[in-house]
């Protein structure tokens, strides 16, 4: 503390060396106090050097002028020292709460330079916003050239994010608390969007209601365009740049653009094999590469070709061919991308192979929108990934009316299933040697609302992809059972023995399928004697442990498994008596060799004969005449089954069948029913 005798001592020291609070006494010799005091204010503010007066208790008019001058408090004579100290005590704090709180702003305005950031200041009462000079430079303006007008700022916000840009400031400002923070795109004077991050908050009154809004923004352009892995342009980029090219097209007709979408094939094997980190490192390599080869402008001899490579998805890359003469142009950057992806890969020392399958779509096809383009390069990709032997395929429109029906028996597929559209055929399966029908195989049909009945060639692939199948498995499975036990009850011992079903590989493969169908004979009240599942090869190859198991399962319930469409899959002798089936059903290929040359017999009596040591017995599929029908009884085939005897037929009419029984051969009659 340092005491002054007079004024002029006092704003001596002042101007000598800093303090934190004055005391001065209203009267004093010379100077007077309030002189003293506007003198003190003319070099320091109320909250950089408070001042207290002491004065007379009578002086009213000193007290008054003494506010007016700059006083911060006062204190009367005689002076009531725990009183006084308090109030110092109280200026003090203050004063250094104010500093604290200045200095943290230069901190925080330091701060905000050296982000970059813009800022701004929305003041909700008068409805104007304050920019900082950092913010109309991100967006390319000088000082003047943005109003100060909130309006002018929506205005700039890209159409497509206005609606979650207000949605965003609305939550904020009803929610009461927390950040408001929205990425969106704001149009740059160049007449190009930025993408930029907003974050904010509202100072609210006491009453919480908010006047002010205030918050930086942040360019985030790059960060938002570039894919994190390979830097290359991502997804809004490269659509952006699409859409600009469509544009060109609808100005100059004879522009002509071309997109190219480029599948990594198995590249699921690589990444369960080399772990997801080196499947990165590798894509960042495949990226390098195919970017080096599409600079390479050997093809087109043009000063910029433009071709722009982007990554959109996982293992797919995009390429944007501008301004190319034709479809044969595309073709050529295609050949020369799988070329460039011939030589290995070296991935943390070990070589990788990849091979990418391309899909291309051409502008001349007419599109208004980029995600179009992008589909149809994608229906090209996928044609060429299910044909299994081209490296690309070209869009055509008769590709997207395939993918268009497809989905539209997806849809129709669901509905289907609630709506019970699905009914069942039995085609009979006759014992060659009686003549009188063994059992029945139940094929699935669905009678669309619109198209009629459809053979499961139109479902039941659509059906496995989608992982309808396991539903529609349960129904036709649980259909057939119930309709068998009827048959057992009507016929008694004149009925037939079996009936098969058919189950996809999707539902094979489900260990808990066995479990189901247990469920599935118990409702149906049908011994699983009476049940055959059908499978065919791939069931097993997709999956062979898991196969293994529900056949294990199936024995063990006693249910018999017949291997369908036998001959046709790639090893069947070689793994056949591995596998536990009963039967085996010789696909019609080979039945409609027979009779023909002799070829053609000798072939199905030498899988007759193999399935006869493995202790197997055959049925054969798709008899359609007389003479294929007599020869199956001579190599000693058990079963037959085919259009010759009979197509699948509906319950009614296959009741009607048995009831028959048209191909009870004479000489048969007599022998017991077998
Ligand atoms: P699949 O199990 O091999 O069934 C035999 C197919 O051959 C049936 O076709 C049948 O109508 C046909 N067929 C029978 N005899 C002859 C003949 O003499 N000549 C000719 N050309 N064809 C004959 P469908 O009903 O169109 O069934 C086709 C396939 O769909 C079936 O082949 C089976 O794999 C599958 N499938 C049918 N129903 C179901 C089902 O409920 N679930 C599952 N997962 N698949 C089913
Ligand atoms: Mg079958
Ligand atoms: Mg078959």
């Amino acid at each position: 503390m340092v005491v002054a005798t007079d004024g002029v001592e006092a704003l001596t020291l002042i101007d000598q060396q800093p303090f934190d609070l004055v005391l001065l006494d209203v009267e004093m010799p010379g100077m007077s106090g309030l002189e003293v005091l506007g003198q003190i204010r003319l070099r320091h503010s109320r909250t950089h050097l408070p001042v207290i007066m002491v004065t007379a208790r009578s002086a009213g008019e000193d007290i008054v002028e003494a506010f007016r001058l700059g006083a911060n408090d006062y204190v009367t004579k005689p002076v009531d020292f725990p009183v006084a100290v308090a109030r110092i005590a109280t200026h003090l704090s203050h004063k250094w709460l104010v500093e604290d709180l200045r200095d943290s702003e230069e901190r925080y305005a330091l701060a905000l330079h050296g982000a970059n950031d813009g800022l701004w200041d929305w003041n909700l009462v008068t409805n104007a916003v304050h920019w900082s000079t950092r913010w109309k430079a991100m967006l390319g303006y000088g000082e003047s050239g943005i109003s100060d007008d909130p309006e002018e700022w929506f205005r700039r916000v890209h159409p497509e994010d206005i609606g979650h840009v207000k949605e965003a400031l609305e939550q904020h400002l009803a929610s009461g608390s927390g950040h408001y923070e929205c990425e969106h795109r704001l149009l740059h004077r160049d007449e190009t969007y930025r993408w930029v991050r907003c974050r904010g908050a509202a100072v609210r009154s006491a009453g919480g209601v908010a006047t002010r809004l205030a918050g930086s923004f942040t360019d985030v352009t790059d960060a938002k365009l570039a894919d994190p892995l390979t830097g290359l342009p991502n997804r809004l980029l490269f659509v952006d740049l699409v859409d600009r090219a469509i544009k060109r097209t609808e100005r100059r007709a004879e522009y002509v653009f071309g997109l190219l979408v480029l599948g990594l094939d198995r590249f699921k094997v690589v990444q369960d094999s080399l772990g997801p980190l080196a499947a990165d490192r590798l894509i960042v390599a495949v990226a390098r590469r195919l970017q080096t080869s599409l600079r390479a402008t050997d093809v087109v001899t043009r000063d910029e070709p433009g071709y722009t490579l982007a990554r959109l998805d996982g293992n797919e890359f995009n390429v944007m061919l501008d301004d190319i003469t034709d479809v044969r142009d595309a073709v050529r950057v295609a050949t020369r991308l799988r070329r460039a992806l011939e030589a290995p890969f070296d991935v943390d020392g070990h070589q990788v192979f990849v091979s990418a399958t391309m899909g291309i779509a051409i502008s001349t096809t007419g599109y208004t929108r980029a995600d179009e383009i992008l589909r149809d390069a994608a229906v090209a990709l996928n044609r060429a990934i299910a044909s299994g032997t081209l490296s690309y395929e070209i869009f055509d429109p008769a590709m997207r009316q395939r993918a268009l029906s497809r989905l539209q028996v997806e849809t129709d597929l669901r509905k289907a299933i609630d709506n019970r559209e699905f009914e069942l055929h039995y085609q009979p399966i006759i014992s060659l040697p009686t003549g009188r029908i063994a059992g029945f195989e139940a094929l699935a049909r669905w009678r669309h609302p619109v198209r009629g009945l459809l053979s499961p060639a139109e479902f039941i692939p659509i059906a496995e992809d989608t992982g309808m199948i396991v539903d529609l498995g349960r129904l036709t499975l649980a259909e057939s059972c119930r309709q068998m036990a009827v048959w057992l009850t009507q016929f008694g011992p004149a009925a037939p023995r079996f009936m098969c079903a058919n189950l996809s590989s999707k539902e094979f493969a489900d260990t808990e399928l066995m479990k189901g169908v247990g469920n599935i004979l118990e409702i149906a009240g049908l011994g699983s004697s009476h049940l055959k599942l059908e499978i065919t090869e791939s069931a097993f190859i997709n999956d062979v442990p898991a196969a293994q198991v529900t056949l294990k399962r199936a024995q063990s319930m006693g249910i018999e498994c017949s291997l369908d469409d036998f001959g046709t899959g790639y090893s069947s002798l070689s793994y056949l008596h591995r596998l536990e089936v009963a039967t085996v059903k010789v696909d019609r290929s080979f039945v409609g060799e027979m009779g023909v040359g002799r070829s053609g017999s000798a072939m199905v009596r030498s899988i007759v004969a193999l399935a006869h040591t493995l202790g197997l017995s055959v049925v054969a599929e798709g008899v359609e005449t007389a003479e294929q029908f007599a020869e199956l009884r001579k190599v000693g085939c058990e079963y037959a089954q085919g259009f010759y005897l009979s197509q699948p037929v509906d319950a009614e009419a296959a009741g009607l069948l048995i009831a028959a029984q048209p191909w009870e051969t004479v000489s048969c009659a007599r022998r017991a029913y077998n």
